[in-house]
């Protein structure tokens, strides 16, 4: 009997050693395993992170990115390409060439994984609206050199092309103004020093073309100065309130021989209650290529009529209208642009630059206002434009 319980202690002693080693042992796997689940859950979290930063880089570029699997189809396409290529959809899975319309894009993948890679290659979108894009691409490899697919980045570069061709435009149009009388100047000098002085009449009348050209050199290079001023930005417009109908009285007075030359009535009707924000010296060069275009343009013998009104509480309302031959439809988007003249040969011998109505688009827009044309052929043209009111009557 003793032996028998001697033995079950034992026993006992035994399991309870082997219980606490059994249950030490599950506690350590189950710390152990709750470790591991941490790690890989810490892991998970940390890619997931990763990839969610990457997707907001790539959403967020303004270039587009597109990525190709090993075998050439879509795997990923940013919002910029999908907005760049006028897509809705990524199109994944698909081959590149049925979804992007980009002529050349396959070969221009088998290109890259061939070379590696592939930088700053232009492509033409033919549109519409046309596109043009600088492609970068580069195959992507696994640690074991094996191809994993390819990634592209499309640099937009349409507005880029469009100021270079406006460039090109400009220096071509300047290059052709200034040849046109400089060889008028050269001619008739010659022609004077080759023996034409002799007669006097015909030396004086030579001597007033010279002079007229090399006037319409002047008025040119100053047009020219204005604008290229304008347009970079570096006129500080001189905001001052100021009193409409005082501008408009020393335009008349500036131009009254020339309205008289083409018996233009000018009647001035801004009321002289109207103060504006304006810079005074470029408010008076607006009013004065706008009457002047309206007496070059305007009916011989015809009248010019400058007038404003308070638009708004805030806003005034200036015009300047003739009685002329009008603008065809068709040219009044376009009278804005630097040396656009509708009836060429007619603006030419009346001495126009081609730049008068570009320099009011700048100035009017550099005092935050608007200028508008309406015309109808055959009975006049009425350019208006608007500009900050001083309003002296909300004034304590
Ligand atoms: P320009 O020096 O040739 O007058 P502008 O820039 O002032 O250059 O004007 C551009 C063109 O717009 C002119 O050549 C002319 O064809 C047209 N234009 C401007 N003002 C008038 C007007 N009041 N009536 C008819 N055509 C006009």
């Amino acid at each position: 009997m003793w032996t028998w319980f001697a033995s079950a202690g034992a026993v006992a002693a035994l399991v309870s050693v082997w219980v606490a080693r059994e249950r030490r042992w599950r506690n350590r796997l189950r710390d152990q395993s709750l470790r591991l689940a941490d790690l890989r859950t810490q892991r998970h979290l940390a890619l997931v992170e990763e990839q969610s930063k990457q997707q907001a880089l790539l959403d967020s570029m303004l270039e587009g990115v597109l990525v190709l699997d090993a075998e050439g189809c879509v795997e990923h396409m940013n919002p910029a390409l999908l907005r760049l290529l006028g897509l809705s959809s990524e199109c994944r899975g698909k081959a590149v060439a049925d979804v992007v319309p980009l002529p050349g894009i396959a070969a221009l993948a088998t290109r890259a994984v061939q070379q590696g890679r592939i930088t700053d290659h232009e492509v033409d979108l033919p549109g519409p609206p046309p596109r043009a894009f600088q492609v970068s691409a580069v195959a992507l490899r696994d640690p074991d050199r094996i191809l994993a697919g390819t990634l592209f980045v499309f640099h937009d570069l349409t507005q880029h092309k469009r100021l270079e061709d406006q460039r090109r435009e400009f220096v071509a149009n300047v290059s052709h103004e200034l040849r046109t009388p400089l060889s008028l100047i050269k001619g008739y000098t010659e022609t004077l020093l080759g023996g034409a002085m002799d007669q006097r009449e015909t030396m004086v009348r030579f001597l007033q073309t010279i002079d007229r050209h090399a006037d319409r050199l002047t008025f040119l290079i100053e047009d020219l100065l204005t604008i290229s001023r304008l347009e970079s930005g570096q006129v500080i417009m001189n905001m001052q309130p100021t009193t409409l109908r005082d501008v408009v009285e020393a335009v008349i007075n500036d131009l009254r021989h020339k309205a008289h030359d083409r018996s233009v009535n000018l009647r001035d009707d801004v009321p002289e209650s109207i103060r504006v924000h304006a810079d005074g010296d470029r408010l008076q060069q607006v009013v004065l290529n706008l009457v002047d275009n309206a007496i070059k343009y305007g009916k011989a013998g015809g009248q010019v009529v400058i007038g404003a009104r308070a638009a708004q509480e805030d806003i005034v309302e200036a015009w300047v209208s003739d009685d002329g031959q009008g603008i065809p439809p068709e040219a009044r988007d376009r009278i804005f642009e630097r040396f656009y003249r509708v009836d060429r040969a007619r603006a030419r011998d009346q001495g126009g630059t081609g730049l008068g109505l570009s320099i009011v688009k700048h100035i009017i827009h550099a005092h935050g206002g608007e200028v508008r044309v309406s015309s109808e052929v055959g009975k006049g043209t009425t350019f208006s434009f608007t500009l900050a009111r001083v309003n002296d009557e909300a004034a304590p």
